[in-house]
């Protein structure tokens, strides 16, 4: 089995689900008292966040490379950055160590190509929704139509984000928020919603709606686990 790389902690809330869901995986492919063998490094999440909303990608990214290095050097033989966002410098990270990075998007992007779904609702950060390290990304490189909300929607799924689900706290009437806009994007012709967002499935999942729902977290530590053994 190889050594899977976590470069998490963004939050550790949503970390918390990758080591869950890894461990689950090993578990079902190789049975008893298996589990993954896991080279983690979680940051601490409010220096980054600042750097974010300052535009200081290159900050981000200094702080990033430095644990993706750290994690290297404790044998992982494969990386994952443990939220959507960051891979806004996944560029860089990956300049910086030997071992592969599985980037989030292309782990999803695969499970939207095999089940033939050709346009997508994508809610995450406004990071993720807006830019082309992400949305560009699905589209250009796999052909996928991408549907976002709308400015105040998108404004409404970025604070939930940020100020609950980041800190632990899902509301009742934020994920009343959440159905509401995935019902939208329904309505606008997503055959599915992609979760972008690592804390998204701490609020709503696929019991809440039957609109088909791909979760990040989920998708990511399943392809971590498929390339570990
Ligand atoms: N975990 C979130 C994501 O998947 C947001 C936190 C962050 O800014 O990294 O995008």
């Amino acid at each position: 089995m190889k050594t899977i790389g976590l470069l998490g902690g963004m939050s550790w809330e949503s970390t918390i689900g990758y080591y869950k869901a890894i461990n689950e995986g090993i578990k079902n492919a190789l049975g008893g008292l298996h589990s993954a063998k896991i080279a983690m490094y979680s940051v601490d999440f409010d220096p980054i966040e600042k750097l974010q909303h300052d535009g200081d990608w290159e900050g981000t990214a200094k702080i990033l490379t430095e644990a993706a290095k750290s994690i290297q050097s404790a044998g992982a033989d494969f990386l994952l950055i443990c939220t959507n966002t960051m891979h806004k410098v996944a560029p860089q990270i990956e300049e910086s160590i030997n071992i592969p990075l599985i980037h989030i998007a292309d782990a999803t992007a695969e499970v939207l190509v095999k089940k033939g779904i050709k346009t997508v609702g994508l809610l995450g950060t406004s990071f993720t929704m807006e830019q082309d390290f992400y949305k560009g990304r699905l589209s250009e490189n796999y052909g996928l139509t991408v549907l976002t909300p709308d400015a105040p929607d998108r404004e409404i799924v970025h604070n939930i984000i940020y100020k609950e689900l980041c800190l632990g706290k899902s509301l009742p009437a934020s994920k009343a928020e959440y159905l509401r806009i995935i019902e939208s994007l329904d309505n606008h012709g997503a055959e599915a919603v992609i979760l972008g967002c690592t804390e998204i499935g701490m609020l709503v999942d696929q019991t809440d709606t039957e609109v088909e729902l791909l979760d990040t977290t989920y998708i990511h530590a399943q392809k971590a686990v498929e390339c570990a053994i």
